[in-house]
């Protein structure tokens, strides 16, 4: 049965259903072997890497599972400066990475004009990639950072249940969330999206939805991560996800999804140690390196001790070769893409 699953090219919701509850040692390393050949076929060998600044922790949302929910008012709150940021893009493109993602919470007070700015700044100094990843914004600002140079933007739908979307962002709509990522689409951006696995109340039906849906949006990259629960989040008291199950949910969507970017995420490495050695083994091919200075990167603290490592790139540079991987000098984009040459290079 499973393992006429995994001959099948198209993957069905009770496929994915089936696959999600293996519990057989000798059943869960078919998935993971088969979740390695076909990363092999679709991505190669290669590690992308992605340069993440967390330029600002405010937020004007409260979802239920985030540690820097706009209640949170233990939280102390930063925005770095641009000379703070232009200096860590350096820094990033100084260690051989060739794209920088640029992560806030929902920050309205950092205006379109303004980001469009700090993009077009980026981009005259060096050559990289930009991802943005700032949540929920205006069609208008999407379209001005497209035109200051912005290749991508990563907006999770966390999850792809109508009703849990309502409940975990109080009130706010799954549907809403999803025209943000066609509207991003349409603009000539490369998407990322994704689900949190391990969310209260999931079930492996959800899980099953969350990958089709990135299926069905035909993401350039889909970021599957573990649930650790902030302890200044009203779900403080939640169970952590397994990390078993990330990975195995992990090699699943590698199968379903093929020629997509999956990250072995920075919450994966906070479960685990070997986080981002696990994930490459289980589809991951690409790790985005935090480079958020002191002191600002304990305060984006989305869930509990997340880890920040100070000699990241030693890690991730381990982390590839341990697994027979090799770190890519280009910028990583889309698999979808027949060259690496875009609009905006
Ligand atoms: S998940 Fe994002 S939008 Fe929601 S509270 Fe956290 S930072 Fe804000």
């Amino acid at each position: 049965m499973l393992k006429n699953i995994l001959n099948k090219f198209e993957l069905n919701k009770g496929d994915i259903i089936t696959l999600l509850q293996a519990k057989d040692e000798n059943e869960i390393n078919l998935i993971f072997q088969k979740a390695d050949e076909v990363r092999k076929k679709y991505c190669g060998n290669e590690v992308h890497l992605r340069g993440i600044i967390e330029f600002s922790n405010y937020c004007e949302q409260n979802c239920l599972y985030c540690g820097l929910r706009k209640d949170n008012s233990s939280l102390e709150r930063y925005r770095m400066t641009i000379d703070e940021i232009l200096q860590t893009a350096e820094k990033i493109y100084e260690a051989g990475i060739k794209t920088i993602v640029l992560q806030s919470g929902e920050d309205i007070t950092c205006t379109g004009n303004e980001i469009a700015e700090i993009i077009r700044l980026i981009k005259n100094e060096f050559d990289v990639a930009i991802t943005l990843s700032l949540g929920e914004r205006d069609y208008e600002d999407y379209k001005l950072w497209k035109k200051a140079g912005a290749d991508r933007y990563l907006l999770k739908h966390e999850t792809a249940n109508p009703k849990l979307y309502s409940i975990y962002h109080l009130g706010q709509m799954l549907q809403d969330r999803i025209q943000h990522l066609l509207y991003l689409k349409s603009l000539g951006y490369q998407i990322g999206s994704g689900n949190i696995v391990g969310l209260p109340n999931q079930t492996l039906e959800d899980i099953a939805g969350d990958i089709l849906l990135c299926k069905q949006l035909d993401v350039d990259m889909a970021s599957f991560s573990p649930f650790i629960p902030s302890p200044d989040s009203p779900y403080r008291k939640q169970k952590r996800c397994d990390v078993n199950f990330i990975l195995l949910v992990m090699a699943i969507a590698r199968i379903v999804l093929k020629n997509v970017h999956i990250p072995a995420t920075t919450a994966l490495a906070t479960l685990d140690p070997e986080g981002r050695e696990k994930g490459l083994r289980a589809g991951a091919n690409v790790i985005m390196p935090n480079f958020t200075p002191a002191p600002y990167k304990e305060k984006y603290s989305i869930y509990a001790n997340k880890k920040t490592d100070d000699n990241i790139m030693h890690y991730v540079i381990e982390a590839a070769a341990s697994e027979g991987r090799i770190i890519s000098e280009t910028k990583g984009q889309s698999l979808k893409l027949s060259t690496e040459v875009t609009q905006n290079e």
